[in-house]
């Protein structure tokens, strides 16, 4: 029942007790039947001692067992050492494979004190180390937040990967494995592909002797690789040191990013492209995708770039896993995006009734999805294509306001959802009849999200989609 730390306290007052009461070890030994040495033991917080004993222990020093066994310590000197002992019994402080300071009696207080003032400050770090997914959250909103503001766009990287570009002697159409060695030669480093990179590192440079470190194809010829180098060139080319703190190595990985997104698809190129779409009213991201050999997500995000400030479009992409979650987002045309108090929007569910949800349920997934949603803040039209990795599912999104649609392939659709979101009525609550008809009779037991950005969902558990908890539950028990 008792935990150590409880009897550390327990023996000092047991200590606290007996030396109040001018006894010895070994004369409140003799008078309670037991050793001095065992009792020794048990105010060293070593050993637990019966209810007969402490019992035994309170006659003969003139108190009561409530006395103590209470928590609190019997005097100043003994919070001191209850509070070294539960500091050097910490994991924080174990891990550190130093060996614990033995309290004599004779150590002064201040000694004491200072090994605290120690202790105080690493447990401190350590919170503050584990606190960071708050300040990601907050960086990471703030980011967001100014990009939108440049409609996602960097001129300079622009410039530099153009610049680049050019003198490797890329002219057009998709950019080539070879130019991308050309280039790391031109900034003198040899690409090299290993399989055996550090698992929290995604490339690593060797300054010294001139080398990129990558990792091997997974998918020959997918543009992960490439993508993966110019990030990594991308960083020497941009002058960066090492991040100060978390928002700065957020706005170097989105520059390195950006500056891959621009060899990938140079903006020249991509405007002259998006122009002519655009002029034909053909505008689809699946075409933007395989005229420059990148993925379907990459053509979206890089649509965002040079949409707004070369084509006068607002626009918004998300990409959306199977649970709803929003896991990168970027918007400047105002659709209603789920929000928390600070913010943030990634890891938050987006509506249900948007067409990066109900893409997931249309039967052909091997061509966009075309949508128009009405909303609080008018009708926009997206685009949805639906993809799968390893971990589930998702779904990438590229939409703009209703006035924009006569520009895009698939603007005569006629999918048209609703949608009320913030409203809880609008797609989060769940229906009337079958909550009434679930209601005490469901457990649901919820699933850890590992996530970072990932909050929990609200409803009637935490953690848990209700509504689909529920949803699920009468498609069984109807079968
Ligand atoms: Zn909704």
């Amino acid at each position: 029942m008792a935990s150590g730390l409880e009897l550390t306290t327990l023996g000092h007052r047991i200590r606290h007790h007996r030396t109040h009461s001018g006894l010895t070890l070994d004369e409140l030994g003799a008078a309670v039947g037991v050793a001095g040495s065992q009792l020794s033991l048990i105010e060293n917080g070593k050993r637990e001692p019966k209810l007969s004993l402490l019992q035994a222990i309170a006659e003969a020093t003139g108190t009561e067992v409530s006395d103590l066994i209470s928590g609190e310590p019997p005097n100043r000197r003994a919070a001191l050492e209850i509070e070294l002992d539960r500091a050097q019994s910490s994991s924080v402080f174990r891990q550190l494979g130093i060996a614990p300071v033995r309290v004599s009696k004779g150590m002064p207080d201040e000694t004491i004190e200072s090994i605290l003032g120690l202790h105080r400050e690493l447990y401190r770090r350590e919170r503050e180390a584990i606190a960071t997914p708050e300040e990601a959250r907050r960086a990471n909103t703030e980011l967001r937040l100014k990009m939108r503001e440049l409609h996602n766009h960097l001129p300079d990287i622009e410039a530099l990967a153009e610049k680049q570009l050019k003198a490797a002697g890329h002219s057009s159409g998709a950019l080539t494995h070879r130019t991308v060695s050309i280039m790391a030669e031109q900034l003198g480093f040899e690409l090299l592909y290993v399989d055996d990179l550090p698992h929290s590192t995604r490339s690593v440079t060797d300054l010294e002797h001139g080398r990129i470190y990558l990792p091997p194809a997974s998918i020959p010829g997918g543009h992960g690789l490439r993508s993966m180098a110019l990030q990594a060139m991308a960083h020497r080319m941009l002058g960066h040191t090492p991040p100060t703190d978390y928002a700065d190595f957020l706005q170097q990985r989105l520059e390195i990013n950006y500056f891959a997104a621009c060899c990938l698809i140079p903006e020249t190129a991509g405007v002259a492209f998006l122009q002519q779409a655009k002029k034909d009213r053909n505008l689809a991201v699946e075409d933007f995708r395989d005229a420059f050999g990148v993925t379907h997500e990459a053509a979206g995000m890089r649509m965002t770039n040079l949409m707004t400030v070369h084509l006068d479009m607002r626009l918004h992409f998300l990409r959306v896993d199977e649970s709803g979650a929003l896991t990168r987002v970027y918007e400047n045309d105002d659709l209603p995006l789920p929000m928390d108090v600070t913010g943030s929007v990634e890891g938050l569910t987006v509506c249900r009734k948007f067409s990066a949800r109900e893409a997931f349920s249309q039967r052909n997934r091997t061509t966009e999805h075309y949508q128009y949603t009405d909303t609080p803040s008018g009708t926009f039209w997206c685009s949805t294509q639906t993809g799968s990795t390893d971990g589930g599912g998702f779904s990438i999104t590229v939409g703009v306001p209703f006035d924009d649609a006569r520009w895009w392939r698939g603007r005569e659709t006629t999918d048209r959802a609703q949608s009320t979101c913030p409203d809880e009525a609008c797609c989060r609550r769940p229906p009337a009849g079958i909550a009434e008809r679930w209601s005490n009779k469901a457990w649901p037991s919820a699933r850890v999200h590992t996530h970072m950005f990932s909050p929990l969902p609200r409803g009637a558990f935490p953690g848990v989609d209700d509504n689909e908890v529920y949803a699920f539950l009468d498609r069984h028990a109807a079968q």
